[in-house]
């Protein structure tokens, strides 16, 4: 195998502190690569603008000017971490991509690992997470709940697994004719099948900048996940519905025997169902939302402008 062309694609959304740290240490990484032999001379690290309001885009283009390991791409508005991903899957040329967040929580000295199990043979090569206890307790155990009910729902993931990975030119080539919005990433690359294997790290503290991902976003994240992949919460609702129904006539049956028609009673049955079929119709609702915004053909990101591509 030839020495490959690799493009690390690192997402930013107001980076501005954290870009301080990963620029140099993407510098640095590259360059050690290319000098091993295990990465091509016009290998890169590729710095996504997804609409900052900081200075982001500007630290980008200054690192630019300076190294030619480094490129940018900047998108014309805010597009969120999966949209910006795909533009750098979709606009750079590399034998390997690797996606990884502009904090550097995800350890980039796995890349080299990954390259090594790209190197023998395996086409996506998937960073999984050690521990979890650098999250809160809420975060970890609502993130062990979604990786058991994606299990439960058929849909292939790897537990601690996010957005760090390695994908070959080849799958990467065949993600590229997805054209679908809702974007699970992490769930519709396992989709794409090829060999497939995990790099282990620890996960550590951001050193600068905030989260962007506060908790109503990552729940928001979550449940996309699990919508865009499967309907198994409709088929829920069928059976629920017929469960409901037959408990029904059981009720009908033999309600002389409870003598419990009340009015608080009666009121309060029907509050409860009523909540029931609302809550049907709104997952219902959700699942239509989502068919009106893919036959909508959207974007997923616009590029606005590149540099040192
Ligand atoms: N990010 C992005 N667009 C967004 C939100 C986040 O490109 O709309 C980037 C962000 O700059 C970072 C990565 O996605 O590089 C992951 O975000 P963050 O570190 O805030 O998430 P956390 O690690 O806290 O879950
Ligand atoms: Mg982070």
């Amino acid at each position: 195998m030839n020495v490959p062309k690799i493009a690390i694609i690192l997402p930013c959304y107001n980076e501005e502190k954290m870009l301080a740290f990963s620029i140099p240490a993407m510098e640095n990484l590259v360059g050690k690569f290319i000098e091993e032999g295990i990465a091509s001379e016009n290998s890169k690290a590729c710095f996504i603008n997804d609409g900052s309001n900081d200075k982001t885009w500007e630290t980008i283009k200054s690192a630019v000017h300076r190294n030619k390991h480094i490129c940018g791409i900047s998108l014309s508005r805010n597009f969120g971490h999966q949209g910006a991903l795909l533009a750098g899957l979709h606009a750079l040329d590399a034998d390997a991509y690797i996606t990884i967040d502009a904090d550097l929580q995800d350890n980039p000295e796995c890349i080299r690992e990954m390259l090594a199990k790209y190197a023998s043979g395996t086409e996506i090569v998937c960073g999984v997470r050690k521990r979890r206890d650098t999250d809160s307790f809420f975060k970890r155990n609502t993130a062990i709940l979604f990786y058991r009910i994606m299990n439960l729902c058929g849909v292939k993931t790897i537990p601690n697994h996010a957005d760090f990975r390695l994908m070959g030119r080849k799958s990467v080539m065949e993600l590229r004719k997805y054209k679908e919005k809702n974007l699970f990433l992490r769930g519709l690359i396992l989709s794409l099948g090829f060999k497939t294997d995990s790099v282990y790290y620890d996960r550590t503290e951001r050193a600068a900048g905030e989260t962007k991902y506060p908790l109503r976003k990552m729940l928001a994240f979550a449940w996309n996940g699990i919508t865009s992949f499967t309907t198994l919460p409709l088929k829920i609702i069928s059976l629920s519905g017929i469960l409901f129904f037959i408990t029904g006539l059981f009720l009908i049956a033999d309600l002389p025997a409870y003598n419990i028609i009340t009015a608080k009673f009666t009121t309060g049955l029907f509050c409860c169902f009523s909540g029931i079929n609302l809550m049907a119709l709104g997952l219902i609702a959700e699942y239509i939302g989502k068919i009106l915004i893919e036959a909508k053909q959207r974007p997923s990101f616009i590029i606005e402008e590149k540099t040192g591509l």
